[in-house]
């Protein structure tokens, strides 16, 4: 599969220095079922809280990040995640030869068996544009669990289709890492379905 990688269009203003240190005032509240209240830039909550309400309509599938700091994530805490994937000095045994990435003017070698993040202060997660896509799904016993977001075909299928309506696109192989790319612009497809919860006596 192919995904579609579009470049992101900052918010107006936004510049580098302020990734991971946004305000409470620059973000709104997204529900993250089975994981709590997450945050987005206002753009990017809009067309996750539309795209999360037709995916339930149209799939019955409840949408939702990895965890709560899979949305907006503040620069100290990309700094922990980042320290938790990579080391700053190589050794064949544990590192990858194949990703390192410097840091504040050092090295720094991804770990085995990890998946990749970004360096501190340069993440979509910093602008609170990114979200890392999940189901809450169910095991046929009835147990609550977080589904990666490829792993029910049907609903892989339906992202692949839908995402790049409601504003987002995948910045890389990742296919749980999606961002909203339109800066202060949100999609046609958004405003409508706002426009239709709206004039049905519900809140957005
Ligand atoms: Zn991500």
């Amino acid at each position: 599969v192919t995904l579609t990688v579009l470049p992101v269009t900052l918010p107006a203003g936004f510049k580098p220095a302020m990734n991971g240190k946004l305000t409470a005032c620059q973000l709104k509240p997204v529900f993250l079922p089975g994981h709590g209240m997450g945050s987005l830039f206002p753009t990017a909550a809009r067309a996750w809280s539309a795209l999360a309400l037709i995916a339930h309509s149209e799939l019955n599938v409840q949408l939702t990040a990895t965890s709560v700091a899979d949305t907006y994530r503040p620069y100290e805490n990309q700094v922990a995640v980042f320290q938790q994937r990579y080391v700053n000095w190589f050794n064949p045994l544990i590192c990858t030869t194949t990703d390192s990435r410097v840091w504040n003017g050092v090295r720094w070698y991804k770990r085995r068996n990890v998946a990749a993040c970004a360096t501190p202060g340069t993440s979509n997660h910093g602008y609170g544009l990114a979200i890392d896509s999940a189901v809450w799904a169910q095991t046929p016993n009835g147990n609550w669990y977080t589904q990666g977001i490829t792993a029910d075909p049907k609903v892989w299928a339906w992202m692949l289709a839908n995402v790049t309506s409601f504003g987002f696109s995948w910045e890389s192989s990742e296919p749980w890492h999606i961002r909203h790319i339109w800066g202060d612009t949100v999609s046609q497809r958004v405003k409508d379905i706002e426009l239709w919860i709206t004039t049905h006596g519900g809140t957005i």
